[in-house]
């Protein structure tokens, strides 16, 4: 339901869900959750948190304190994951799910990325929790790296495909199973052949950035984050596929928000924080390859789709309104010291601008 004016170009869209989100918590939330809440209207919510999401009890107050920092004029519904581990009981996600707790279940190869040193640390470990989410048709989000030394840090998410990915859907075929944040035109390729119950998020910075913006003038904190960014036909891979109007691409920001002195660091974090304008970044890139008509499907359509949701029926309006990113947003941190958040396109002016109708 796009409709085209002449210009300046406005859409109206359907309003968007982020099926791939890091909020943080405690007094981050403050700062992250009304930057999401601005546009999306549902955020499929990571529970990679310290100690980790891993019990119904903790999901369940960890979105209560999502909905507490909920701008009141605003609608949004965090739904919540469970952190896999080597022990998590099966019983655990099936009791979260039939009560509306658990949306889905993440898993972490163990020390992937932030937050996951609790992660599995064998996939073949965690065959009774795969079956028992195949049974009860719960989805598992995958972060698709090894996390062997051995494997260089460009190739871990094809090696994972490879390695772990495509034999864990032979063994569990009717698994629901989304690839996240894909990086590779392997993920790609694979995605869009598997024939499996297989989908894939894209989010917005790797289609704008391959890994040489880590180095442009120096080492750049801002642009690091895992999966890593890869080579430009990589890039332009993941551009074809989100806009590609295939409904196994959808949205996914993974806006992961690390503070300013976690950013700038002997051992910097890993993360981009994109949320304050993900919208208007995807709707750059769909712009510019001639495809802005494909972007509410990507955005709020093929989503609910996979999941079996109905898509939000209420719009949000897209104009075409050069705007500059600000370069970052000061808070308190919870010693009460200065702290900040830089945002993915910071200083740069974007073309378009979204808000609600
Ligand atoms: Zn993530």
């Amino acid at each position: 339901m796009i409709n085209l004016n002449s210009s300046p170009v406005q859409l109206s869209l359907r309003q968007p869900d982020d099926w791939h989100l890091h909020l943080r918590d405690d007094h981050l939330l403050k700062v992250t959750v009304p930057h999401s809440a601005r546009i999306f209207r549902r955020a499929v919510i990571m529970p990679n948190l310290s100690p980790p999401i891993t019990s119904i009890e903790a999901a369940r107050n960890y979105r209560q304190r999502i909905l507490n920092q909920v701008p009141t004029q605003l609608s949004f519904t965090p739904l919540m994951t469970a952190y896999l581990t080597d022990s998590l009981p099966p019983e655990v996600l099936e009791q979260g799910y039939s009560d509306g707790v658990f949306f889905a279940a993440k898993l972490y190869p163990a020390n992937a990325t932030t937050n996951s040193s609790l992660g599995v640390s064998d996939i073949s470990l965690i065959d009774s929790l795969l079956e028992t989410m195949e049974k009860i048709n719960m989805p598992l989000l995958v972060h698709g790296e090894v996390t062997d030394p051995g494997v260089d840090v460009f190739d871990r998410e094809a090696v994972f495909i490879e390695r772990y990915l495509q034999p864990m859907l032979k063994r569990f075929s009717n698994l629901r199973v989304v690839l996240e944040h894909i990086t590779t035109k392997n993920a790609v390729e694979f995605v869009e052949t598997s024939g499996f119950n297989l989908a894939a998020t894209i989010t917005p910075h790797h289609l704008h950035i391959n890994r040489n913006a880590m180095f442009l003038g120096g080492f750049r904190s801002d642009f690091y984050c895992l999966p890593i960014a890869k080579r430009e036909d990589h890039r332009l891979a993941l551009r074809d596929a989100a806009t590609s109007g295939k409904p196994c691409f959808f949205l996914g920001t993974d806006s992961a928000p690390h503070v300013r002195s976690q950013k700038e660091n002997a051992c910097g974090c890993a993360g981009i924080f994109n949320a304050p304008f993900a919208l208007e970044s995807y709707a750059e890139v769909f712009d510019e390859e001639g495809k802005i008509d494909r972007l509410e499907a990507f955005a709020s359509e093929y989503g609910p789709l996979f999941y079996g949701l109905p898509p939000n029926t209420n719009t949000i309006k897209l104009r075409r309104n050069e705007h500059v990113i600000p370069r970052n947003y000061s808070f308190k941190d919870h010693d009460l010291k200065p702290e900040s958040f830089v945002p993915f396109h910071a200083g740069e002016t974007l073309k378009w601008f979204a808000e609600a109708e």
